[in-house]
């Protein structure tokens, strides 16, 4: 390994072996290696689909079957399985020095993997809604249409207009969970972003938050990012294997601290 990315590592590491309060927020990046694609950066899904028609509340009014296709593509991995990651965050919750994961990803890898407080400012693909008729539906209901990739009808009215409980652009982010991840932002001592591109607002105005409010910042993202400059500690590298290294070294001063 490249001795500066060994010098930064050491960096981060001292940041967490102190913090008491660390907050990780994480986007698609983080999910990358367990195959779900991202939006942005060198694979991502913008490079093939439209934002404005096929992830916006408008687009999904006018055409839910563009919706679908595109939701298939993303979930054609929803047996997609946490990596490294995912698993080192959670072991840091369990050591008790991160306090809560915020995650702007619908893909309930955080949960899968251990982690117990997760703020999911997206939303999940667990529940589902009838805009026409207002029924709920858990993602079991139409576990068949999905397992054939098929844009799912109400059971009830018949409509096309079912939507999973995910945040669309022009949706309005849930805002218990929003207030939840401000409040969580403020008071953390340490800040980790991991494989977020950070423009997708309001959630990239939580960093900003801890920052203000004297967190250490640190970042672990494949390529550079907006607000880079922000951060006390940038480490450009894959999430599954930075993260992992990193909660070794802090367990090892933790044994002999
Ligand atoms: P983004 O797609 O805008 O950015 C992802 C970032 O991750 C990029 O900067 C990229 O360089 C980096 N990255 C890629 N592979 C990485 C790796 N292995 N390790 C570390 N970094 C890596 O993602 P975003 O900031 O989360 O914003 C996009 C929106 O996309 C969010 O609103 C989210 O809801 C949604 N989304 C979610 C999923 C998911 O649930 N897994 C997948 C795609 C998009
Ligand atoms: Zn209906």
């Amino acid at each position: 390994m490249p001795e500066e990315l060994n010098e930064k590592i050491k960096l981060a590491v001292e940041i967490l072996a102190k913090a008491k309060n660390a907050v990780v927020f994480t986007g698609a990046g983080i999910s990358a290696e367990s195959g779900i694609p991202t939006f942005r950066g060198e694979d991502g899904l913008w490079k093939k689909y439209d934002p404005e028609e096929v992830a916006s509340i408008h687009g999904f009014r006018r055409n839910p079957r563009a919706f679908w296709e595109f939701s298939f593509e993303l979930m054609k991995k929803t047996s997609a399985e946490p990596n490294p990651a995912h698993y080192a965050i959670a072991e840091l919750e369990k050591m008790g020095i991160v306090k809560a994961v915020i995650t702007q990803n619908i893909d309930m890898l955080h949960q899968k993997a251990g982690s117990k407080k997760v703020y999911e400012l997206h939303g999940s693909t667990e529940k589902l809604d009838c805009l026409d008729c207002g029924k709920e539906y858990d993602r079991e209901d139409f576990i068949d249409f999905l397992q054939k990739m098929e844009p799912p009808q109400c059971k009830f009215c018949g409509s096309m207009l079912v939507k999973p409980r995910v945040v669309l652009f022009g949706e309005p982010l849930p805002t218990k969970v929003l207030y939840g991840a401000i409040e969580e932002s403020r008071r953390a001592d340490a800040f980790i972003v991991v494989g977020s591109s950070l423009v997708v607002y309001p959630a990239a105005e939580l960093p900003y938050i801890a920052k203000s409010n004297g967190a250490k910042m640190i970042m672990v993202n494949y390529e550079p990012t907006v607000a880079d400059h922000i951060f006390d500690v940038v480490i450009y590298g894959k999430a599954g294997q930075i993260l992992p290294r990193i909660v070794e070294e802090v367990k090892r001063i933790k044994r002999f601290s």
